[in-house]
């Protein structure tokens, strides 16, 4: 099979008709009048993000699923994506899951496919999505708009992510009970992407938590120059963690990364509506925390507060 029957047998999908697919030099794509247009692009890198005995239909899945948590963290409702793909050999049976994967999220999402570009990496997998969405103009979600007086919000569940992490890398005791019920947050997140958009005129600033919760918030916090207060007992962790020791549950919960949920501050006049877009969308909702003047991260328990752990969270660098 060479590059362009690869193509056009995985990744050749019908696209809208005021759009151009797969195929030409160019895609075209024609965003709604008056809209912005909302950009994001993800890298995967096999021994980095996955492990290289993957499901190729759940690591689809994943790359999309990635792409399309930074959209709903903005506010934006997904348009279309781009797949750049290099791979150090063809392999029909990877190729087929993995793009079952990534068509059958992408078709939920519509987000369309069209176009990306083909390559050979004799090293290993590298997967490079770039997603658009549209957003009405300053509606976007951007991390320096918390404001003093916001609550903290946070959509689904804490640790499973990184509980799964542990067992596979053998830093933790593999206990397959635990390993069943945390891998799927790791290997295939559903982020809450149009919940995400319903939230572009509600919430004031919103971050996915993909580096960890305590790390992500940060970025919040220096871009709107603010300071945040966690309600340590309020943070939903995955029930699956429930046996574990409380020090690793926390750590877990703070600095576990490849966590695809959203962060996000909201005036408390909006809790209710909040609560009601929640249940419309099926998605989990809860309260952590509250914005404050001045700088740094506490942490709240029945004892008092103090300040966040500095390190923590994910950094391909350190
Ligand atoms: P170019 O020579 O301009 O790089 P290519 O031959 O790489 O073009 O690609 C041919 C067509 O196939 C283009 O329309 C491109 O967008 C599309 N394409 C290439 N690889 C992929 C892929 N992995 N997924 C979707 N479309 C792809
Ligand atoms: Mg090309």
């Amino acid at each position: 099979m060479n590059e362009f029957d690869l193509i056009k047998r995985f990744f050749s999908r019908p696209t809208h008709a005021h759009d151009l697919g797969v195929g030409d030099d160019c895609s075209l794509l024609t965003p709604t009048a008056g809209m912005q247009l909302a950009t994001s692009v993800d890298m995967l890198v096999e021994g980095q993000h996955f492990f290289s005995d993957v499901d190729p239909y759940l690591l689809g899945h994943k790359s999309l699923a990635v792409n399309l948590s930074d959209l709903g963290a903005m506010g934006a409702v997904p348009r279309a994506c781009w797949l750049a793909l290099s791979l150090p050999r063809v392999d029909a049976d990877w190729l087929a899951a993995f793009s079952a994967g990534f068509f059958h999220l992408a078709e939920q999402a519509n987000c369309p496919l069209l176009g990306g570009d083909t390559t050979r990496s004799p090293q290993g997998i590298v997967i490079s999505i770039t997603v658009m969405g549209q957003l009405a103009p300053a509606q976007a979600l951007r991390r320096s708009a918390a404001q003093e007086g916001d609550d903290i919000w946070l959509t689904g569940h804490l640790g499973a992510a990184d509980i799964a992490l542990r067992q596979m890398l053998g830093t933790m005791t593999s206990q397959p009970e635990l390993l069943a019920a945390c891998r799927p947050a790791l290997e295939q997140p559903w982020p809450p992407y149009r919940f995400g958009a319903a939230l572009a005129d509600v919430a004031h600033a919103a971050i996915d938590i993909s580096d960890g919760l305590v790390q992500d918030l940060r970025h919040i916090l220096s871009a709107s120059q603010c300071a945040a207060t966690l309600d340590l007992q309020a943070l939903p962790v995955a029930p699956a963690l429930l046996g574990l020791a409380p020090e690793l549950i926390q750590q877990a919960v703070l600095s576990g990364g490849d966590v695809f949920e959203l962060c996000f501050t909201a005036a408390p006049s909006q809790a209710k509506r909040i609560e009601l877009l929640a249940q419309k969308h099926g998605v989990k909702v809860t309260r952590i925390g509250g914005i404050q003047a001045g700088h740094g991260l506490y942490l709240r328990d029945g004892t008092g507060a103090r300040a966040a752990p500095e390190q923590g969270g994910f950094d391909h660098f350190s």
